[in-house]
């Protein structure tokens, strides 16, 4: 993937995913609350479903946190080099996945390593 597609896929997600956050950001706050009509099940379920929210509102942070860093690798020349290792990501998976970090390799080693768990 060329250095141009890469940053036009790049600021696309970039984009997206600030919509979904401020798209989020407009309902938090909101007057909606739990309604005292409703039964303790259906309020159950929307408490749940705004720890839902919560988790896929970081989740959306994350990536975008990802997006960025991969944006400022453009522009600093080391886009599509693995941060471990050094060597270049396989071009499938940068099709897959425009903001990864890692190799292959490495990706796997991160997610059985909790100290770079983080970082995947
Ligand atoms: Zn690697």
């Amino acid at each position: 993937m060329d250095v141009e597609t890469a940053r036009a896929r790049l600021e696309s997600e970039r984009d997206r995913l600030q919509g979904v956050l401020s798209a989020a950001g407009r309902d938090t706050g909101s007057a909606e609350g739990l309604r005292p009509d409703q039964l303790p099940a259906e309020q159950a379920a929307e408490t749940l479903n705004r720890e839902l929210d919560t988790s896929v509102e970081q989740r959306v942070r994350a990536e975008l946190a990802a997006v960025e860093a991969a944006l400022r690798r453009l522009d600093a020349g080391t886009y599509g080099l693995c941060e471990v290792c050094g060597q270049p990501i396989a071009e499938e998976r940068l099709e897959a996945r425009p903001a990864a970090r890692f190799c292959v390799a490495d990706q796997a080693k991160a997610e059985r390593d909790p100290r770079l768990r983080s970082l995947a």
